[in-house]
């Protein structure tokens, strides 16, 4: 092999630049050449790349974002479109391919290797959903985000008396709604796997804890508690079809219906895009640089249709299709726990 292509693709999220770094640069302690497709499979589609230097992969191991930009691109879901883009990749002289994004980036990754071009993947994705990994690349960045900025809201309704409700991303999953709600002490976690009350899981516990003498509360909700099924990415919403009964379909008709009935004034707010910005935490940094360097040996020792992982807290990794078919029930454990300690 003499020439690898990498590409970041699905949603961005902080590391990815730290990943492409170390792709790079251990690519190049093979002596290989590496082309860097941007906005991922629609880049390869187009032939928008450009050779990757080691020097000028250099300052990337902190900066936010990914460098080669990012697309979702669902034409790729159609084989003759994965055979142009294994066409694209033999013109340029791409004999393997790394895919830095989240569980539909490894499908195309898939498709791209029946095609005739060896794809490995890496999870970058914010919202730790892919279940064949313990961690993915943003994870803990965006999960640092989510505490600052609850830490943040909770000093304002602290010092109003006030509950704050915070939506966070996630795309169909809890994930990111449960670990981020535990850490920052939330009063309440809502999430899209597991049915909740409003009546019994949320007035009353704040009327509860309000008796207790607690005088100001915060909520945390994933966003896909809001979404409609056909809306909702990679795992079923229970709690869809009982938000639209009682009018709280989203973030903002939950508060106002959660102020007029528990009494307590409340604010809503969405974290939004901010939770994918920013540096990398050092826990992402050497993630991504860890993965990338695995990503390259797997290369360069004729593997393909392999995916990154981390499994037990060691990098290894696993077969894509068999890391797709994977499931990873929610731990509704946690969620209990967290219900326990914050009461
Ligand atoms: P994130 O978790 O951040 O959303 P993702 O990789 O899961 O990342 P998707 O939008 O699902 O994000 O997928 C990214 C791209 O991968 C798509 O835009 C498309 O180009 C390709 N892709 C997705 N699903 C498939 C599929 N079933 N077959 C082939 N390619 C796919």
């Amino acid at each position: 092999m003499k020439t690898i292509g990498i590409m970041t693709s699905g949603g961005d999220s902080p590391g990815m630049n730290a990943a492409i770094r170390a792709v790079v640069k251990q690519a190049k302690a093979h002596g290989l050449q590496v082309i860097g497709i941007n906005k991922g499979y629609k880049g390869l589609l187009e032939m928008d790349c450009a050779e990757l230097s080691a020097a000028s992969v250099e300052d990337l191991y902190r900066k936010g974002g990914t460098v080669l930009k990012t697309a979702r691109f669902k034409d790729f879901k159609d084989p003759e479109v994965v055979a142009q883009g294994a066409e694209n990749c033999k013109k340029l002289g791409i004999e393997g391919m790394v895919v830095i994004g989240g569980d539909g980036s490894f499908r195309g990754a898939r498709d791209l290797t029946h095609a005739g071009i060896p794809c490995v993947g890496i999870p970058g994705t914010i919202d730790n959903d892919i279940v064949c990994t313990e961690d993915t690349i943003g994870f803990d960045s965006s999960m640092n985000i989510i505490i600052d900025c609850i830490s943040k809201l909770r000093d304002t309704s602290e010092t109003l008396d006030r509950c704050t409700v915070i939506e966070v991303m996630g795309a169909g999953a809890g994930w990111m709604a449960l670990e981020g709600g535990i850490a920052a002490g939330a009063d309440i976690i809502l999430v899209p796997e597991v049915e909740f009350d409003f009546q019994k899981d949320v007035i009353d516990v704040i009327k509860a804890k309000k008796a207790n003498g607690q005088n100001y509360f915060v909520i945390v909700i994933a966003e896909c508690v809001f979404f409609p099924e056909s809306n909702s990415k990679h795992k079923k919403n229970v709690n869809f079809k009982y938000v639209n009964e009682l009018g709280i379909e989203n973030v903002d008709k939950f508060t106002k219906k959660f102020q007029a009935e528990s009494g307590v004034e409340s604010r809503a707010t969405v974290l939004g895009h901010i939770q994918r910005g920013g540096a990398p935490t050092f826990h992402d940094c050497v993630l991504a640089t860890n993965m990338g360097v695995h990503a390259v040996e797997l290369l360069n020792n004729n593997k393909s249709a392999r995916v990154v992982v981390v499994k037990d807290g060691k990098i290894t990794d696993f077969d894509i299709d068999e890391g797709l078919s994977m499931k990873k029930p929610f731990d509704k454990a946690r969620l209990e726990m967290a219900s326990k300690l914050n009461f």
